[in-house]
């Protein structure tokens, strides 16, 4: 039995992409830290799959490895950053004069890429609500080339219908990218609901213990998995070995972490609903998420991250993060330590303030990334900050 082929993700995550050394029995895949890779001869260059360490490295292969395993598909890129992900996917799919569709409301970084470098190389964006697939299909102009989601988005957590718009695109041909860094594949497979591709800030759930940045992307077939690959190599993008080492050991607990920590969230988001200092809460998992009925058909778990509106706006926001001593004020987000993010001065402040509150990006949203820690502990926390304000 391979790994990859077991139906088991918990088995899959443990073993996928990684063997015994060959030379030692070593358990680990070891780090493969050189630059180039010496050839027996001409006639055989590259018969052992490695040139230069841009281009390749066997740690980064490994890691490759698992992420498709667990993904599905045909084959994963890693790279240096999530951006230098996201920003691979949109240079080999998009030329001068061509056009993407991205949900209105992204991760910040997603944001700036389209409107403050790659439109300065020609490409054209529009930027719709993507959870009304209709929106999509109104946006396709004939030089449509990409369509581009996050779901859940960063950070309303609103949903896309990603069978929904993986439909339209194909009907178009154009092929249909998935940020899925928020649900990860233990939770959310868009290649399974039709995507092309599904791409990940690893310095999230994938690493999980806030130890590395990195990114990857999954593709559903060899065209585009090359093209991507050809422009991380024109880049200088890749994913270093040591970040690949380290991202190979985090994943491994990546299905263990998510289901305590969405317990948790679940439980801190019914906390916060029953508090006088909170005037909105947004988890996909309450009953009062709009699009409750979507999270369960296409997920089947409703992550860790939520929100709330705390009473007061701003001034309270910020109060309320001095006084929380167990959350971390950061803005990372998926690590086995819990944070919370003021989106507005934080993660999402380069964008124009009318833009922010027309996708509901507001001043006094509070973003939680729920940890490891006991949840007990966390509602603790929260319940002595909110009574402080
Ligand atoms: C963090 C993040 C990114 C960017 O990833 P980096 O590793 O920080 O470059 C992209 N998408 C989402 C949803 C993210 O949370």
């Amino acid at each position: 039995m391979t790994p990859k082929s077991s139906p088991h993700f918990k088995t899959r995550e443990v073993h996928a992409g990684v063997t015994p050394d060959p030379t030692t029995g070593a358990i680990l895949t070891p780090i493969y830290q050189a630059t180039t890779y010496v050839q027996e001869s001409v006639d055989t260059y590259m018969d052992k799959g490695f040139s230069y360490s841009r281009s390749g490295n066997p740690t980064v292969v490994a890691l490759e490895h698992k992420i498709t395993a667990l993904e599905g598909g045909v084959g994963t890129a890693c790279f240096a950053t999530g951006m230098a992900a996201t920003s691979a996917v949109m240079m080999a799919l998009l030329n001068a004069g061509e056009h993407a569709v991205v949900s209105d409301v992204v991760y910040g970084g997603t944001h700036r890429l389209s409107t403050q470098v790659l439109n300065r190389f020609g490409v054209k964006y529009s930027f719709v609500d993507t959870s009304n697939a209709q929106n999509v299909q109104d946006a396709i102009q004939e030089n449509t080339r990409l369509i581009f989601t996050e779901s859940p988005a960063n950070p309303t957590l609103k949903l896309t219908d990603i069978a929904a718009i993986s439909k339209i695109a194909q009907d178009h041909g154009i092929p249909h990218c998935v940020d899925n860094t928020f649900l990860t594949p233990y939770f959310q497979r868009p290649l399974e609901l039709g995507a092309d591709l599904s791409m990940h800030s690893t310095t999230k759930y994938i690493d999980g213990h806030n130890i590395t940045v990195g990114g990857s992307v999954t593709a559903r077939d060899m065209e585009h998995l090359e093209a991507i690959q050809f422009v991380r190599n024109c880049l200088g993008s890749i994913m270093s070995p040591m970040v690949a080492f380290y991202t190979l050991q985090g994943c491994k607990t990546l299905s263990t972490r998510l289901e305590k920590q969405s317990e948790s969230a679940m439980q801190i988001a019914r906390f916060l609903e029953s508090h006088p200092m909170a005037e909105k809460v947004v988890y996909p998992g309450l009953d009062s998420f709009a699009q409750k009925d979507l999270a369960e058909s296409q997920a089947s778990g409703f992550g860790a991250m939520l929100w709330f509106e705390v009473k007061g706006g701003v001034a309270s926001g910020k109060k309320l993060m001095d006084a929380l001593e167990l959350w971390s004020l950061a803005e990372n987000l998926g690590s086995v330590e819990s944070l919370v993010t003021h989106s507005v001065t934080m993660t999402h402040a380069d964008m124009d303030p009318a833009e922010r509150q027309r996708v509901g990006i507001t001043d006094g949203l509070v973003r939680l990334s729920v940890g490891l820690e006991d949840t007990e502990d966390l509602i603790d926390d929260l319940r002595q900050a909110l009574q402080r304000l």
